[in-house]
């Protein structure tokens, strides 16, 4: 038995899951947010039941681990430090360097930070957690589990855009996409449901939280997937634009008098998507409330839901056909209405609804009847999961590569 901990660090914060291994049994999950800023918190919540929470000053992410740990053992969550074997961390950009999970060493360090360029306030944030559980846990393996990398098998027709072909060749301008993991698990979990093959299967995942995307996964490999070079693409998102054109930017910062591309990169980024159309908020919920006495909240969900929609469509026609739909993350788990909107949309495919079991929440379950020609799942995604799972596949290769180098 061993434990293993998710990290997932932003620039002020750090989320953490710790997990028995591999019984992928949850000991203990938390966050430490408002890192550097005055009035920190600490939240963890451990053995089922027990929460413990402070507001206290958090200096940096460093500060943050050391406080963490200690905190583990005076809950007794551990008896020492060691009993943590393997870390794993959420880096955003990998880039084309990392088409799989990493062990991390010099090289791979400098590599993420090489791609900060990419992601550049994400990015430096993972290597803050990287650099800080070296420090304290320099025995423990660390993994890098990049957003990216499951989308490193998208065929070249579909990661390029239509521009000069030297802006890829040169400075790396493609598709990147991102939710990678959260796609990657989902599926899995989907083939599990449907008893066939991952291998076998064309499904298109819809990862619909504040960010969104929507991946098509053909023979258990990304194959389309909705965001771009960075996450600003696709659909329409809780406060991001998803597709527009490019070519408003100009105009618009006429329009608004904007000296500098930030700022508008900032509106099409923070004030668009739900918030931007229905101008009062970014969350579905509220959307979902007010549509009934606001013609901009009812528009909003259309427009969502046409997007769904769309790139479903598209994608079902990219890849010839398709087997199976996944709804996950804070809408696709949550929203019934938002489930039963798209998939009335989608009768044309032969895809009908169970009204009941769409209305069940928590648990990964079927939301289309039996008799429906495409399988229609509702399966809450678990990113930390699949990183404690990332970490353990390759705690063991090393041990293996280990032991064979000492037999020999
Ligand atoms: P995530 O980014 O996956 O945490 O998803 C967060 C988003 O999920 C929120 O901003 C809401 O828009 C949406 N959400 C959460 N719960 C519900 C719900 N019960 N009904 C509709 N949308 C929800």
């Amino acid at each position: 038995m061993q434990k293993i901990i998710a990290i997932n660090a932003g620039s002020s914060s750090l989320k953490f899951k710790l997990f028995e291994m591999p019984e992928e049994k949850v000991i203990a999950k938390g966050l430490f947010d408002r890192i550097g800023l005055d009035e920190g918190k600490i939240k963890i919540k451990y053995n089922k039941t027990k929460s413990f929470e402070k507001a206290e000053h958090i200096e940096n992410h460093a500060t943050a681990v050391k406080k963490l740990l200690d905190l583990l053992l005076e809950l007794d969550i551990i008896k020492e430090y060691a009993e943590i074997t393997g870390v794993g961390h959420r880096v955003v950009a990998g880039g084309e360097f990392f088409k799989k999970s990493v062990v991390i060493n010099t090289k791979v360090m400098r590599q993420i930070n090489e791609l900060a360029e990419y992601a550049p306030i994400h990015n430096p944030a993972n290597l803050m957690g990287i650099k800080a559980f070296k420090k304290i846990l320099p025995k423990a393996i660390a993994v890098a589990v990049f957003d990216t990398s499951f989308h490193q098998t998208m065929p070249k027709t579909n990661f390029l855009f239509s521009v000069p072909y030297e802006w890829y060749h040169n400075y790396g301008v493609r598709r990147y996409g991102a939710h990678g993991t959260s796609h990657r698990y989902v599926a899995r979990v989907a083939a599990r449901m449907m008893e066939r093959p991952l291998k076998e299967l064309k499904l298109i995942t819809c990862h619909l939280g504040a960010g969104a995307s929507i991946c098509a996964v053909k023979n258990g490999k990304s194959f389309d997937t909705s965001m771009g070079f960075t996450p600003l693409t696709g659909i329409t998102m809780g406060t991001r634009s998803g597709d527009t054109d490019v070519a408003m930017i100009s105009f618009m910062m006429q329009k608004l008098k904007m000296h500098s591309m930030p700022e508008i990169i900032y509106d099409l980024n923070k004030k668009s998507g739900l918030l931007g159309i229905s101008g009062i908020s970014s969350d579905m919920r509220d959307i979902e409330e007010k549509k009934a006495t606001n013609e901009r909240a009812q528009l909003a969900e259309d427009i969502f839901v046409k997007d769904v929609v769309k790139y479903i469509g598209a994608y079902t026609a990219e890849m010839g056909g398709l087997d199976g739909i996944v709804f996950t993350a804070g809408i696709g788990e949550n929203s019934a209405r938002v489930r039963e909107l798209v998939m009335k949309r989608l009768a044309y495919m032969g895809i009908t609804i169970d009204q009941e079991k769409n209305k069940l929440r928590g648990q990964a379950e079927f939301v289309s009847s039996l008799d429906s020609k495409v399988a229609v799942m509702m399966i809450p995604t678990d990113e930390e999961l699949m990183i404690a799972r990332d970490v353990q596949t390759l705690a063991d290769k090393s041990k293996e590569v280990y032991s064979k180098i000492h037999a020999g």
